[in-house]
Formats: C-alpha cells, sequence, structure tokens
C-alpha cells in the first residue's frame, strides 16, 4: 500500500483531531482542526446526533489515527506491530516505542524539522549521521546512547539552520537531549508510556491487530 500524498489536514478532519502533520501551521489559528472545533461546539449545543460507533469501528479508528500520526503506510505500521508483538512486555508500549525510535522521528522529535513528513525527506537525502556514519534509512531504528547529528555539510543549510534556531526555544521529550547549535541529539533512553505523545489508547490498537 502506498504513502498517503493528499492534503495533511484531511487526515486529521477524519480522525477528528490534531496529528501535528503541518509543523507550525499546527500550533496556529489557521489549523484546520481548531478552526472547526468553535463550530463543532455550536452543532453539539444544537443537539446534533451521534452517529453510533461500532467497537470494531473504534478499534479502527484508534489504528488509523496512530497510523497516521506517524505517516506510515500501513504495509510498514503492521510490521512494527508484528515485531512489537514478539517482543517481551506490553505490546502496546513496545509499538509506541518502536514507532518514536525511527530515525524520522528522532529527527523531528529533536525539532531538526517541522513534521515527520519533512524528517523523512532530510533523512532520506543523507544530511544527517548516527554515531558518524551517514544513514538514508527513515525506519532506521536508534538505540539508547545513540547521538543522531546533522551531516557536516548539512548543517549549513538554509532549512537545517532555520529549524535548529526555532528548536532551541522548544522543550525536547526527556528521554532526548539536544544541542541545537551544533544540532546533534542523544538518545538518553528509551522512551517510557508518559514521555510519548501519541494521542490514542495504544490497547485498542493491540486488539485491532489481534482480533
Ligand atoms: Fe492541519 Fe496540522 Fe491542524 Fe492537522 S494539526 S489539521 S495537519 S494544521
Amino acid at each position: 500500500m502506498s504513502r498517503y500524498i493528499g492534503p495533511s489536514c484531511r487526515q486529521c478532519k477524519a480522525e477528528g483531531t490534531k496529528l501535528f502533520l503541518k509543523g507550525d501551521r499546527c500550533y496556529s489559528a489557521k489549523c484546520a482542526i481548531t478552526k472547526s472545533e468553535a463550530g463543532a461546539n455550536t452543532r453539539m449545543k444544537k443537539g446534533r446526533p451521534r452517529t453510533k460507533i461500532s467497537e470494531y469501528g473504534i478499534r479502527l479508528r484508534e489504528k488509523q489515527k496512530l497510523r497516521r500520526f506517524y505517516g506510515m503506510n500501513e504495509a510498514q505500521f503492521h510490521r512494527i506491530y508484528e515485531i512489537a508483538n514478539k517482543m517481551s512486555g506490553q505490546t502496546g508500549h513496545n509499538f509506541l516505542q518502536l514507532l518514536e525510535r525511527r530515525l524520522d522521528n528522532v529527527v523531528y522529535r529533536l525539532g531538526f524539522a517541522t513534521s515527520r513528513k519533512q524528517a523523512r525527506q532530510l533523512v532520506l537525502h543523507g544530511h544527517f549521521l548516527v554515531n558518524g556514519k551517514r544513514v538514508d534509512i527513515p525506519s532506521f531504528l536508534v538505540s539508547a546512547g545513540d547521538v543522531v547529528a546533522a551531516a557536516e555539510k548539512s548543517r549549513e543549510t538554509a532549512l537545517l539552520k532555520e529549524n535548529a534556531e526555532v528548536a532551541a526555544a522548544r522543550t525536547v521529550p526527556q528521554w532526548l537531549e539536544v544541542n541545537s547549535e551544533k544540532i546533534e541529539g542523544k538518545i538518553i533512553a528509551l522512551p517510557a508510556r508518559d514521555q510519548i505523545d501519541a494521542p490514542v489508547t495504544e490497547q485498542l490498537v493491540v486488539e485491532f491487530y489481534a482480533r
């Protein structure tokens, strides 16, 4: 199955929640979900009846929401679930942790890209090194102790410089450490569940695949 290439905001509208797919716009008043909230409140006040959704539908929506949040196609996403399912411990947490450990996600979390989509492009174009070696595979899984840094030449590109400047004012998740000046970050530890801000109940996603 190919990757979705339509308008990003349409995916958020489909899930009825912000999936943060468009960088800074997602935090502004221009966000389609933010704009639609006022309208939705008005409709609720008018007592518009809600459509009943089946148990299967609830799980399907949760799965789609998570898949879209990380910007992945179904085949890749399911493959990661299968790996998580074979690991010891809680499948849901394993699954989220594997998704977070992807190099494109880490580049985004460190603030070196404004969205996961942009992070994926930057990784594909060879702008990042892991422990000093160029890695151009967005699905590469980082481990605790790894250092992710922009390649020397890439540090001078306007886009990366601009992203790093904006990132300097942001907080990164606790499991990461960032040096925005050097466009470099370290994975201190793998993320605990409460350090992952994915807007889902992962158990429902596990139940969807385990059905
Ligand atoms: Fe669009 Fe971002 Fe808002 Fe989603 S969160 S609707 S991608 S602006």
